[in-house]
């Protein structure tokens, strides 16, 4: 059996990696960065576990608001057109997607995916440390009009095993005492009993131990790939920045980076970065235990060990790739707004900006691609950590 070379070991490629390892090949992993994780969407996201929240980002009632968001009117979300060709052919796949039909049709899909990915993460969390949590979630709603659409969606969502139940403010209260400091009012939450928390980072630093040590995964750090060589229509090898090495059998897992590597071979992947923040503070006594969304806001907060991970903001089109200290600071002003005394706002804050792998359709691209050899894993939008397990599994059922 020849090795099975994984691009990226973000938790994406690292779940991809024990998934194979374990069916029996042998693997190698190349990246740009020092260590799992380091430089990715995997180090400072969210950190839910977010089996149930699988609602496409293309609906309905984004195309309702996007002058909104084009001009720049909403704190948390922009949607900023740039000239590039790619964002173009990106775009009107992703508006294609807005329909009611798809939209649900595409949250169906990612929450089936979803479920198997749970189911798989329940073999493997007692392995690793990683703060992982099983609190569920309560996302909140600031109308009522929001609480119905949100409670029809559910129930299309419950029929395929979701078990979420919109509860009322008070009943939202008695599950979770720290909505009482909640800093503004609220119509309805939706509680997702299934969903998790943990650190994807530390996920992939307990992963890297396990793989070298038990399936004699090797790990070639610091290599940035720069292109891939095909021949007669079938992977050869994989140029990197320290030469050329000989390959016939890949995985593609480079999260918002997929795109441009993939043009190296032809194949050009609809996949868009979506920028997004976080910060990582002290938790107070008053924090939620329970993983909050704060839907209207767009952002999320959930502990993580001793520490409260607070994420948000989706800028999509314009942006030159770095931290913007505006938006940071917007998801900071946001965030002392909604929880006021949750965290210790004044200590050293663990600021990040990291880019979410967007498809059009909310659905991560797992399959062989157009170039014999050559397999895609990438894609996973909001919820990579959520679906990795899931979409690994599938990955492997396409190997021998
Ligand atoms: C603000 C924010 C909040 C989020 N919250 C959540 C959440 O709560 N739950 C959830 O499930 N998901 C969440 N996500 C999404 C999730 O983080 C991503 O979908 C997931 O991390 C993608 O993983 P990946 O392995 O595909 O990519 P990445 O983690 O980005 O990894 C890509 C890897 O490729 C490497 N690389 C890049 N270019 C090269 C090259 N040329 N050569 C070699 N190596 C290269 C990088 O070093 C990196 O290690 C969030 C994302 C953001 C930005």
């Amino acid at each position: 059996m020849s090795e099975i070379v994984i691009l990226g070991a973000g938790v994406v490629g690292m779940t991809s990696a024990y998934a194979l390892a374990r069916k029996g090949h042998a693997v190698t992993i190349i990246d740009a960065a020092n260590a799992p994780a380091e430089a990715g969407a995997s180090f400072g996201n969210g950190a839910q576990l977010s089996y149930s929240y699988t609602d496409a980002l293309a609906s309905p009632s984004l195309v309702r608001n996007l002058p909104k968001y084009m001009l720049g009117l909403d704190p948390a979300f922009q949607f900023r057109p740039t000239l590039s060709p790619g964002f173009w052919s990106w775009a009107a796949a992703f508006l294609a997607n807005a329909t009611r039909a798809k939209f649900e049709a595409n949250t169906i899909e990612v929450l089936k995916l979803a479920m198997e990915s749970r189911r798989a993460f329940a073999k493997i969390r007692d392995l690793l440390d990683f703060d992982h949590r099983a609190t569920g979630k309560l996302t909140l709603y600031s109308s009522l009009q929001a609480v119905h659409s949100a409670g029809a969606l559910s129930r299309l969502k419950n029929a395929h095993g979701a078990g979420q139940v919109m509860l009322s403010p008070k009943e939202a209260l008695e599950r979770e005492p720290a909505l009482a400091r909640y800093g503004h009012s609220f119509a309805g939450a939706l509680w997702s009993p299934f969903d998790e928390s943990g650190d994807s980072q530390r996920f992939c630093l307990g992963l890297r131990h396990l793989l070298e040590n038990q399936y004699g995964v090797t790990f070639s750090f610091g290599t940035k790939v720069r292109a891939l060589t095909k021949r007669a229509g079938r992977l050869v090898a994989i140029r990197t920045e320290k030469g050329e090495r000989a390959c016939d059998r890949a995985v593609l897992s480079l999260g918002v980076w997929s795109r441009d590597v993939a043009a190296t071979a032809g194949i050009m992947l609809p996949v868009w970065p979506m920028q997004g923040y976080s910060m990582t503070i002290p938790a107070t006594a008053h924090a939620p235990i329970a993983s909050i969304t704060d839907s209207a806001r767009k952002i999320v907060f959930c502990r993580v060990g001793d520490r409260l991970r607070i994420a948000g903001l989706a800028d999509i089109g314009r942006s030159n790739g770095q931290f913007d200290p505006s938006r940071f600071n917007r998801l900071v002003e946001t965030a002392r707004e909604i929880f006021p005394d949750a965290g210790e706002y004044a200590a050293d804050k663990t600021a990040w900006t990291g880019f979410r792998p967007m498809s059009p359709d909310s659905r991560p691209i797992v399959g062989p691609s157009k170039v014999k050899g050559l397999f895609l894993n990438c894609g996973h939008g909001s919820l990579g950590w959520t679906l990795s397990m899931g979409t690994a599994a599938r990955l492997a059922e396409l190997f021998d």
